[in-house]
């Protein structure tokens, strides 16, 4: 039986029909599998046997209803001290009970207490939502009754963590709760779904199934040479398949820049020397008055930011300080923020006078942004032309914050740049954040290696351990295996409650 379901894993196509227990073995071994990854977690040293309790819903303002979730295996039992319905504690799973909770026999919100037994909840726990009234007072003092009676405060991301921990989802399926809960945008919404469904993990286990098939047939052929049933593996017949995974990944990775877009958004740097209408242009963009506009130079001494929506993804606009020299303090620690802006904007959108001839700082700008994607957008048109380039007059978008002219064109020209027409027909199905895209990366070198070694005909044996590795790391964007201390910091990034 055991052996069925190791079979059914690794060889989930094959019609081998030699010894399958010993090359299950032999090959398990080799790609390290470690059958038990999930125990290095022991229930003791990661405190998986209390139960845990926090506020599930938002702190921060009274709602009209928060609730209260427990998880563990004293949730019922806890639940049930505190909670005046007495059917409550022998209740069928998943129903919903009315009542009160109670502090020394003294009522202190009247509730309903959703029952849900281990294991289909969300953390595979016994789990208890009280649905308390909004107020931050009776909710606080809920949590404090439940702590009074054997709960432990949660960790932020505990209850997803004990979720992951306890194999209900993979690490990229938990990262997508968190994605889903910062998600700013709608297309930001329908990307951390499609990683909540396992959709983005299905995409990776389907490479590594074709990879572990690789390896197998390699193996047996090695190691039962007289079983003619199995393909023999010649670099002629590995390498298409070997460019066939290539191919697939590349294409995950090539599309995941999409995800991070979706999820971060764009950001764009605006720069220019002062008083060109920086700052007039972001509040245009804006349609508020987010940055301080005035005719005395230097005037937006800060980092200004503000985000609009182009098709549905998220667009931070930047005004900086303008890169000069200057000996007031202030305003020196603008331009070096603004400086770093640059490093990591997005796409710059430089800003000229239209009614000026270029200046010294205007040619030293068009040089910085020269080895950088830019648009340089001629402002104040409405005034007499005095621009003395034509070159620049040619490339640029030309407009002003007066009569707002030139804001579609600019605009238009972002969503060019970034192909945003594009992601109203996409999909989403995306990695969605450094790591995952990083292992990806990773994976795909090995890949790339192991081509290189079929074209000079490095021997097939000594291709398994790119194999194996690329293998490896696109388990690590599931978290098929993984690091506690990884696991950790991710889930630390999470709300309270979740
Ligand atoms: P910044 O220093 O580059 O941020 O420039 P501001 O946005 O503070 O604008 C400087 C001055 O130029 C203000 O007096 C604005 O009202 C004016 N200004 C901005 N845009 C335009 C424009 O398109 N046309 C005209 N005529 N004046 C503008």
């Amino acid at each position: 039986m055991l052996k069925d379901s190791f079979f059914a894993i690794f060889f989930p196509s094959s019609k081998i029909i030699v010894n399958k227990y010993a090359i299950i073995k032999k090959i398990a071994k080799l790609i390290e599998i470690n059958y038990n990854k999930k125990t290095n977690f022991t229930k003791e040293s990661d405190n998986m046997n209390d139960t845990i309790c926090a506020i599930s819903t938002n702190t921060g303002n009274n709602g009209a209803i928060s609730i209260v979730r427990i998880s563990g295996p004293e949730a019922i039992a806890i639940t049930s001290k505190i909670f005046t319905n007495l059917k409550f504690a022998t209740a069928e799973s998943h129903t919903i009970h009315y009542g009160y909770i109670k502090w020394k026999e003294e009522p202190v919100d009247e509730v309903l207490v959703m029952k849900m037994l281990a294991p289909k909840t969300y953390t595979t726990e016994d789990i208890v939502e009280i649905n308390c009234h909004g107020g931050m007072i009776s909710t606080q003092k809920i949590l404090e009754i439940l702590i009074l009676n054997g709960a432990r405060i949660a960790e932020p991301g505990e209850f997803t963590k004990r979720a992951f921990l306890n194999g209900r989802i993979n690490l990229l399926e938990a990262e997508a709760v968190s994605d889903m809960i910062e998600a700013k945008t709608d297309h930001a919404r329908s990307l951390a779904m499609n990683g909540i469904s396992g959709k983005i993990t299905k995409l990776i286990q389907n490479l590594r199934e074709e990879i572990v098939n690789i390896l197998t047939n390699i193996e047996v052929n090695i190691d039962y040479p007289e079983y003619e049933d199995e393909l023999v593996i010649t670099h002629e017949n590995i390498l298409p398949r070997i460019k066939n995974i290539t191919k697939k990944l590349e294409k995950i990775i090539e599309e995941s820049q999409n995800g991070k877009i979706i999820k971060e958004g764009i950001n764009i740097a605006f720069i220019g020397r002062p008083n060109v209408g920086k700052s007039s242009l972001l509040n245009a963009f804006l349609e508020e008055e987010k940055a301080i506009v005035t005719d005395v130079s230097g005037t937006t001494r800060d980092i200004v930011e503000g985000s609009i929506s182009l098709n549905g993804i998220l667009v931070n606009l930047i005004d900086t300080a303008g890169i000069r020299d200057t000996e007031d303090i202030v305003e020196k620690i603008g331009v070096q923020k603004s400086k770093e802006m640059l490093e990591t904007a997005d796409i710059i959108i430089l800003v000229l006078n239209y009614n000026e001839p270029l200046q010294k700082e205007d040619y030293e700008l068009l040089e910085i942004i020269n080895s950088k994607p830019h648009i340089i957008f001629l402002n104040k048109n409405d005034l007499p032309k005095k621009i003395n380039c034509d070159k620049i007059l040619s490339n640029a978008v030309l407009g002003n914050t007066i009569e707002l002219t030139g804001l579609d064109k600019l605009k238009d020209e972002i969503k060019n740049r970034f192909h945003l027409n594009e992601f109203e027909t996409k999909d989403f199905t995306y990695l969605s954040n450094i790591r995952q895209l990083t292992l990806a990366k990773q994976a795909l070198q090995n890949l790339k290696s192991v081509e290189v070694q079929i074209n000079i005909n490095t021997p097939i044996d000594l291709l398994e351990m790119d194999l194996k590795t690329a293998w490896n790391q696109l388990g690590l964007i599931i978290g098929e295996s993984y690091e506690e201390e990884l696991v950790d910091n991710l889930f630390q990034k999470f709300c309270l409650g979740k």
